[in-house]
Order: C-alpha cells, then sequence, then structure tokens
C-alpha cells in the first residue's frame, strides 16, 4: 500500500463511530427533543384539565352544599317557631302546666343555641358573604332578636301570657325578617352557583382552546423540524449526487469538488463518511489517471509513446478502412543527430529532443497524434488527409524545425529532420504501410535530409 491511498483511507475516519454521532445529531436528538415537548404539552394539559374539572367540582359541591344548609336552616327555624306557638297556644289555653311549658322553653332554648351555631357559621362562609352584602348581618341579627324574644317569651308564658304574647308577636316579625333575609341569601347563593358553572364551563372551553392551540403549535414545530430535516438530508444528497454526476461527466481530469471538501471538514455522521469517500474516490480516479497518462507518455518529451501511437495507428488503420477514408503516416528522425551528442553532450541532447517534440506538438492540426517513436525518432499519425495535405504538413514541420534554434549557455545549436511519409491505399496492411513510410524516409535520407518523401 503506497503512502497516497493509506492517508486516503485515513481521511475516513472511524465510519463506525461517525455513523453513531450522525444518527445521534441527525435523528435521536430532534426526535427527543420533540418528544420532550411533547410529553410535556400532553403532561401540563391533563394536568391543567384535572385542575380545572377540580376547581369546578369543589365551587359546585360548595355552593350546594350552602343551599342544603341554608334550606336545613330555614327548616328547622320553622320547626322552632311551630314548637314556639304550640307553647304559647298551650299556655294561653291552660293545657301547658308551669313544669311542660318549663320543659318546652328549655328545649326550645337548646334548639336556638345549636341554630345559633349554624347560622353563624353559615354567615362566615366566604360564599355566603360575598353573595350575601349586608343581608348576612341582617339575617345574623334578625336570629339575635328573635331568639331573645323567643326566650323572654317562652320563659313568662306561664306566668304572664299577655306579655308572653306581646314578645311573640315582636319575635315572629324577626322570624319573618329573617326567613326573608335567608331567601334572599339563598337565591344569591344559587345566581352565584350557577355563575360558577357558567364560569367553569368557559374556563374549561378556554383551557381546551389553549390545549387546541399549544397542540397545534407543537404539531407545526414537528412538521416543521422534519420538513427541516428532510430539507437537510436531500441538500446534502444532492450535493453528493451532484459531485458524482460531475465526475461521471468530466472526461479530463477529475474536478474540484469544494462542497465535498467543506462537507468532510465540517459536517458530521454519515455526510462527513460520503463526502470523505466522494473525495477518496476522486483522489483514486485522479491516481489511476495520472497512472493511465504516464503510461502513455514519453517520460523525456511529454509527446505519447511509441505503444500509445502504435495502439492509435491501428485502431485509426481499421477504422479509416471500414469507413473508406485514408490514413497518413509521418515518420520523423533527426539528422546527424549522433553528432549533437557528441558534440554538445548527452543532456544537451536530450533538450533538442524535448524542443523539437515541443515544435512538432505545436504543428499539428487537431485529429495528428505525435509520439516518440524510438530514439530520435518522431512519427505522426494524421487522419481524413489528402496526400498533399500530408505533405504540406510535414513541409510545415519540417521548416519550423529547421528554423528553431536550441540556445542552453553558451551552445546554440541548429536541426533538421528527415520525414517519410505513407498514405494507406487499396490492399495495404498495416505493416506495408509502416514500411513505406520507413523506406520514404530511407529515401529521404538518402537524397541528403532535411526534406520530406512521400511513397
Ligand atoms: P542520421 O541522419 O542518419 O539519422 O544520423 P544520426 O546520427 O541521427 O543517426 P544514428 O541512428 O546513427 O544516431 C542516432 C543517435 O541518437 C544515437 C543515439 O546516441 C542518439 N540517441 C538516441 N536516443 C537518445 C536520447 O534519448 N537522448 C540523446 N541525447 N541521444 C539519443
Ligand atoms: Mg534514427
Ligand atoms: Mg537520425
Amino acid at each position: 500500500m503506497d503512502q497516497d491511498s493509506s492517508s486516503r483511507r485515513g481521511s475516513i475516519t472511524s465510519p463506525a463511530k461517525a455513523r453513531r454521532r450522525g444518527i445521534l445529531l441527525l435523528f435521536l436528538l430532534p426526535m427527543v427533543l420533540v418528544s420532550m415537548l411533547g410529553g410535556l404539552v400532553a403532561t401540563w394539559s391533563l394536568y391543567s384539565l384535572r385542575e380545572e374539572n377540580r376547581d369546578r367540582h369543589r365551587h359546585e359541591r360548595e355552593d350546594l352544599r350552602l343551599l342544603i344548609d341554608s334550606s336545613q336552616l330555614g327548616e328547622e327555624m320553622a320547626v322552632v317557631h311551630q314548637l314556639v306557638a304550640h307553647s304559647l297556644q298551650g299556655a294561653a289555653a291552660g293545657e301547658l302546666d308551669e313544669a311542660a311549658l318549663y320543659l318546652l322553653h328549655s328545649e326550645i332554648v337548646e334548639m336556638l343555641a345549636a341554630l345559633e351555631v349554624r347560622t353563624r357559621d353559615l354567615s362566615q362562609q366566604p360564599h355566603v358573604l360575598e353573595a350575601g352584602d349586608d343581608n348576612v348581618r341582617l339575617m345574623v341579627e334578625d336570629f339575635d332578636n328573635y331568639r331573645n324574644f323567643v326566650v323572654m317569651a317562652t320563659d313568662i308564658a306561664a306566668i304572664d301570657p299577655l306579655t308572653a304574647t306581646g314578645y311573640i308577636d315582636k319575635a315572629h316579625k324577626h322570624f319573618v325578617d329573617f326567613v326573608k333575609r335567608r331567601q334572599t341569601i339563598s337565591a344569591r347563593i344559587s345566581d352565584a352557583a350557577l355563575a360558577h358553572v357558567d364560569q367553569g364551563a368557559l374556563s374549561l372551553a378556554e383551557t381546551i382552546a389553549l390545549v387546541l392551540v399549544i397542540s397545534g403549535v407543537v404539531c407545526v414545530l414537528m412538521l416543521s423540524l422534519a420538513v427541516a430535516s428532510g430539507r437537510f438530508l436531500s441538500l446534502r444528497l444532492t450535493a453528493i449526487a451532484d459531485a458524482l454526476n460531475l465526475m461521471a461527466a468530466q472526461t479530463g481530469m477529475p474536478p474540484s469538488l469544494p462542497e465535498m471538501e467543506t462537507m468532510q471538514r465540517r459536517g458530521f455522521g454519515e455526510f462527513k463518511e460520503m463526502a470523505a469517500a466522494v473525495l477518496a474516490f476522486r483522489t483514486a480516479i485522479q491516481e489511476r489517471q495520472q497512472a493511465e497518462e504516464k503510461s502513455i507518455t514519453d517520460e523525456l518529451t511529454g509527446l505519447r509513446n511509441r505503444r500509445f501511437l502504435m495502439t492509435r495507428f491501428r485502431e485509426e488503420f481499421e477504422r479509416t478502412r471500414r469507413g473508406g477514408s485514408v490514413l497518413g503516416f509521418l515518420m520523423i528522425d533527426l539528422d546527424h543527430f549522433k553528432n549533437i551528442n557528441d558534440t554538445c553532450g548527452h543532456p544537451f541532447g536530450d533538450l533538442v529532443l524535448q524542443r523539437v517534440a515541443r515544435a512538432l506538438q505545436g504543428m499539428l492540426r487537431e485529429y495528428d497524434v505525435a509520439g516518440r517513436y524510438g530514439g530520435e525518432e518522431f512519427a505522426v499519425v494524421a487522419t481524413g488527409s489528402s496526400d498533399s495535405d500530408l505533405v504540406a504538413l510535414a513541409e510545415r514541420i519540417r521548416q519550423a524545425i529547421e528554423e528553431l534554434e536550441i540556445r542552453e549557455g553558451s551552445v546554440s545549436v541548429r536541426v533538421t529532420i528527415s520525414v517519410g511519409i505513407a498514405v494507406s491505399a487499396f490492399g495495404d496492411t498495416q505493416e506495408t504501410l509502416l514500411k513505406r513510410a520507413d523506406t520514404a524516409l530511407y529515401q529521404a535520407k538518402e537524397d541528403g535530409r532535411n526534406r520530406t518523401i512521400l511513397l
């Protein structure tokens, strides 16, 4: 494993860990947050509804209890009042003796004492105070007056029935007032109870509305989160797909992928991993292309090497034969190159080869391919050209090289080339075509060099 590929692999750091973090950040965390929010809202909703209900029930029960108490108080007062009337009637008619009247008096005092406790108790209830205004105070006063007159009347009923009757008349007036005030208070409590029920229904409706609004907001939040998360995913996946498409479409060197580089640097989880994989893929393509390029390039001159040139020659030969067109082959050899090596040194000879190669490359047309054929020999595979076109091309190359001055330091040389040209004809094979170009070159040398010969 070379260093590059190991560093490439090193850029995809611990995928399992990155995946765990990706799942955690992308999915679990938002889900947990939204679930927690949902749970909180649900708990809060249930709690609010329960509290609302509990308050409503408490109010209703309280109102009902007060109404019952008030009504019982009225009934028991009526019972006492009847007993008082019975006592006085009995006294006036002489039907009840002193002992019986005393017993009745004691019983009435006792009942009034109990009723007093209940009256005061009722009068101090917040709901009663709230609903009763002055009526509560006046009701208590009426009760006290009533009780006083009743106690006095029943106390003297045996000995002075006339005075007792006078007291009872006054007690009766207070009894009537007491009953009226109690009824007013009861009516007010009933109204308050109805208002409480209405209020309860209203606040329940408000609570339900609030719960619905908040649930709606949470739903919108969850939806937005889902959309945002989907968008987040789709943007990154699209960027990865675009990068892969770009690499697939690119014929030359792999493209630069800044988005993938940013994603690899700043991203997390699977996306970081995918970006690293895309970049590693690009590096692999790049390395393969570089290796391929190297395998078809001549190291010294940068032209295509003989292997590539001959492969192209064979392909083009077959293609032009099938298509009915012609293929030209130019064989180029530097004249007296050995002399340059001998006089200027081998490194300078290399420099000459490089300059000649560059000049040659500069003279080619779009579909011509030039390569280094051998030591100081070059060749050109030229398609779709007539004989005259090829001769013209060869001449242009020859003249360009003839005019080339190759200089390094104090050393300056000029070189010439001889060119053998062959154009495919009916019945030619690859070998005969190559042979003819070789023969043409040989003839150019024989004829004095620095010339082009077409055969
Ligand atoms: P001719 O005109 O007949 O072609 O003469 P020539 O001297 O060019 O022919 P010859 O084949 O005798 O010499 C070719 C020389 O090219 C021999 C060799 O030293 C030189 N040569 C071949 N490859 C390289 C190379 O890569 N670098 C250098 N500097 N010289 C090379
Ligand atoms: Mg040669
Ligand atoms: Mg030569």
